[in-house]
């Protein structure tokens, strides 16, 4: 009987499992192993606050590709949701606590649908500690020394929790009042109000910190440094569709010839008195495509020069979200600035943080009170502490790509590359950590496809 293990159990991986049961048809044995008893859920959709909500509104949310609405029939299904209009719901933006009982319901469902069609499930709640490939099987260790082989492996081990900014004290992470994962509530749980409490980073995770704080009462300031301190943007523009620059890429079109359309039609559609939204948004669909046909050059100038715009302008919140944050910084509760860490020094009372400051260009010093790390998931290999997927790159078993985005993978087959070059007839990785290859592979809009091309590649 075919083995698959799964490693990792949160979107990606749930969504692998289900699928390859769903289009599975003789029995076999799907191994998910996930650590940290989020099963389903992952990271995103196991928050500690119902005020963190979905970036994206509840019509784009399905887990199945070819079922557009499903997350939205859910939804209008569930008591609290009956009498409400069916479309002001597919346009709001709901708790991801919410999102994840959806995807907790899909996982019930599909352990039925395994009973009934003999796939055995096991799912263990555990570590991946290491992993090797043969040309026979793909052999996972776990904690205790359990060795488990397995003719199939997919790695979906997701998002990982952010690198220590590069300082000259390094031994100051050791700190408790260091958080280097933000999205565990300790980060915002207790947090004196004497002095500031420090955020590394100004992007999505910024917004969950700050609610977070707040909802545990901290009333004290905030300050966020990150590069280029730009203003988080809301989603201001919920379904308006802009086709004129999508008619206008031509194919094989250089990074440069790019940004050149895309300024101009900015332009364009202000004049409207529409933003940049649903330019931006028109080319989602086209955005793996161009990063395929980037060269190395472009990719580089596109890491050092657009990433942060980008990242800006894609990862937008929530309009009500948006005019809180505003309010806060209006009320100087909240300083957003644009910054390099620097250093970090704590003595019995607080934490001396120097940094330059971009604006004023000066070395500046301030004593906070807590650090949260909210600079985003690591991405390179070398940085994870503990991690297989590290031991794997000094194995050989995989490699990753020259920015350091990810796992090198083909793209078409999700098949790891090795340090040879050859692909791995039996591993396998989905999600983030294609990132090098695809660039925008991290939400849910691209991983319920890859999900559901894995499984049809892997299926019984
Ligand atoms: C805070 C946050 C909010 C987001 N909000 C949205 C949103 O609103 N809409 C959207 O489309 N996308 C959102 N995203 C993007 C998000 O990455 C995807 O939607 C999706 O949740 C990613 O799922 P994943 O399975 O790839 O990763 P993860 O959710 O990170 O799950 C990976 C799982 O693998 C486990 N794991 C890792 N390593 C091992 C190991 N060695 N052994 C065993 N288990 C392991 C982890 O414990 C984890 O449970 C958000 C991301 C974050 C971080």
């Amino acid at each position: 009987m075919k083995k698959i293990g799964i490693i990792g159990g949160g979107f990606a991986g749930t969504l692998s499992a289900v699928q390859l049961i769903e289009k599975s048809n003789l029995p076999c044995e799907i191994i998910l192993i996930n650590e940290n008893d989020t099963l389903a859920r992952g990271i995103a959709y196991n928050p500690y606050s119902q005020k963190h909500i979905l970036n994206v509104i509840t019509g784009k949310m399905s887990a199945f590709p070819d079922k557009p609405d499903h997350f939205l029939d859910w939804v209008m299904n569930q008591e609290l949701f009956k009498e409400k209009d069916k479309s002001l719901i597919a346009n709001s933006f709901l708790p991801r606590r919410f999102y994840g009982d959806y995807l907790c319901s899909i996982w019930e469902e599909a352990k039925k649908n395994a009973a009934s069609k003999q796939i055995k499930l096991t799912i263990i709640d555990s570590k991946v500690k290491d992993l090797d490939v043969t040309d026979a099987h793909v052999e996972l260790s776990l904690e205790n020394e359990i060795k488990i082989p397995v003719d199939y492996c997919i790695i979906a081990t997701g998002n990982n929790v952010p690198r220590n900014p590069r300082i000259k004290n390094m031994g100051f992470y050791k700190s408790r009042n260091y958080f280097q994962n933000p999205w565990k509530i300790e980060s915002v749980k207790n947090a004196k109000e004497d002095s500031t409490v420090l955020i590394i980073g100004n992007g999505l995770t910024m917004v969950d910190t700050v609610f977070g704080l707040l909802e545990q009462g901290y009333k004290g300031d905030i300050l966020s440094i990150s590069p280029n301190g730009f203003n988080i943007l809301p989603h201001r523009h919920n379904g308006l569709k802009y086709s004129k620059l999508t008619e206008e890429l031509k194919e094989g079109i250089r990074l440069h010839e790019l940004v050149t359309l895309v300024n101009n039609h900015i332009k364009s559609v202000r004049e409207y008195g529409v933003s940049a939204e649903p330019v931006i948004d028109s080319l989602r669909p086209f955005t793996q495509k161009f990063w395929k046909s980037f060269s190395d050059a472009e990719k580089s100038i596109f890491m050092s020069r657009l990433r942060h715009l980008w990242g800006v302008a894609r990862h937008r919140i929530p309009l009500h979200s948006h005019d809180k944050i505003q309010q806060l910084r209006i009320d100087g509760i909240l300083q957003i600035s644009a910054g390099k860490i620097l250093d970090f020094n704590e003595s019995d009372s607080f934490i001396t943080t120097e940094y330059f400051d971009k604006k004023d260009k000066t070395i500046k010093q301030i004593k906070v009170s807590r650090i949260i790390n909210c600079t985003g998931p690591e991405t390179d290999l070398v940085n994870l502490e503990n991690s297989f997927l590290k031991n794997c790159l000094l194995k050989g078993v995989l490699t990753q790509d020259f920015l350091k985005l990810g796992i090198t993978t083909d793209a078409d087959t999700f098949q790891v590359i090795n340090a040879d070059g050859k692909p791995h007839l039996n591993l396998f990785t989905i999600g983030s950590n294609l990132k090098g290859v695809l660039w925008e592979t991290t939400a849910v809009n691209e991983l319920r496809g890859q999900a559901e091309k894995i499984a049809e590649k892997l299926k019984t």
